[in-house]
């Protein structure tokens, strides 16, 4: 792998790499932009192929980040961390407080739980480093942050159905929830709060079945979800479910969930728009969990995140607004907005 082609592809200018054998930790730190504040994003711990699918991953998912704190107008840059899951981990905490030694040096960026990663162990770097999120409630942190993004995924599809549907509330609306794990059952909540009807589907049949018995949700084999009738497909599992093998079958004017990476590539946003289909996308819906952190990085006031993630709903509106506008599908009128509030933050500081 060339890193410094890998770095210029994702726009970068910082990338830093630590080994520490005492604790058996290689870790990676992605700094993409700190143009509107520090750098903002999880630290993931999984067990990657090579070491360069290390570095991509954190480069791909710390410029997502940048994306997804400038659409919610959040005074931070992305970032994002990897640990390379060592084979055998003989004292976690020992390798959670390097990891936060390798934070605090660094500067510029706050880490957060992520895949592979826990409130106990952010903790950990919490005894080393201040720049970190995600810590518990007892400790004066925000805890889990899927109640949050759930809620703005609420909003946003309340938003898709005002725009596509002319509709002022979503009760009685079909909605199909593809995953209901963190965010996906919290969804359902919300959803069947505001009286929308539920189908839901997940390959652990237990979560469908607490769904079920909780929300009076329909169940749909995973394999049939994206083939459904209803008024919203969200799609709140794994990335890359919009693709060539499901857009083409969808049966809803909207698609607005939580997962991150949901487009397999940008032309399946631009196929999306051309069925007529609103796409609400992906990093502008679900940033009520990023949200959440971010004000936890400042001193913690549930009520004020909570108010700023209710603002999802206005984000996603000026999004659909702007395409119909312009003619542009949504997910490429988001990155525009992004690219150009960086820009004016950086010809304002000129
Ligand atoms: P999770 O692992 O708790 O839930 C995912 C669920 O999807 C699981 O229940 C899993 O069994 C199910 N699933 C996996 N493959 C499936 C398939 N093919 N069909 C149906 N179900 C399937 O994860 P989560 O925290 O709820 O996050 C869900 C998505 O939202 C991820 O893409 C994540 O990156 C994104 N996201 C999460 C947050 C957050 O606050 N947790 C914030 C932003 C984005």
């Amino acid at each position: 792998m060339d890193v410094f082609r890998a770095m210029e592809t994702y726009g970068y200018g910082e990338l830093y790499l630590r080994r520490d054998e005492s604790v058996g930790m290689r870790a990676i730190i992605a700094i993409h932009d700190t143009t509107l504040g520090p750098a903002l994003g999880g630290c993931r711990m999984i067990a990657y192929p090579t070491e360069e699918a290390a570095i991509e991953d954190a480069l791909r998912l710390a410029r997502g980040m940048t994306f997804k704190a400038v659409l919610a107008k959040l005074p931070h840059g992305g970032g994002k961390s990897v640990i390379l899951r060592p084979q055998k981990i003989v004292d976690r905490k020992a390798l959670f407080q390097a990891f936060g030694r390798f934070v605090e040096d660094v500067g510029r960026y706050i880490t957060a739980e992520d895949s592979g990663t826990s409130i106990e162990d952010m903790e950990a770097v919490r005894t080393v480093t201040t720049r970190v999120t995600g810590v518990s409630p007892e400790r004066g942190g925000s805890g889990d942050p899927s109640p949050f993004t759930a809620l703005g995924v609420r909003r946003g599809i309340e938003a898709c159905a005002r725009h596509r549907l002319g509709r002022s509330d979503i009760q009685g609306l079909h909605v199909l929830v593809q995953g209901v794990g963190h965010v996906g059952y919290h969804l359902c909540r919300e959803l069947s709060s505001v009286g929308a009807r539920l189908t839901v589907a997940d390959v652990d049949e237990k979560k469908a079945k607490r769904a079920a018995e909780e929300f009076d949700a329909a169940i749909a084999q995973t394999d049939e979800i994206f083939g459904l009738e209803a008024d919203v497909l969200a799609p709140c599992a794994l990335g890359s479910g919009l693709n060539d093998a499901t857009v083409p079958w969808l049966r809803v004017p909207i698609v607005a969930g939580a997962a991150n990476n949901q487009l397999a590539e940008p032309r399946h946003g631009d196929h999306l728009h051309d069925r007529g289909i609103v796409y609400a996308p992906d990093y502008a819906i679900n940033a009520g969990g990023l949200i959440n952190v971010a004000h936890e990085a400042r001193g913690y006031d549930a009520a004020a995140a909570t108010a700023q993630v209710l603002t999802i709903h206005d984000t996603i509106l000026e999004i659909l607004d702007r395409s119909d506008r312009t003619g542009l599908p949504t997910h490429r009128v988001a990155d525009a907005i992004v690219q150009e509030r960086l820009d004016e933050a950086r010809a304002s500081r000129r």
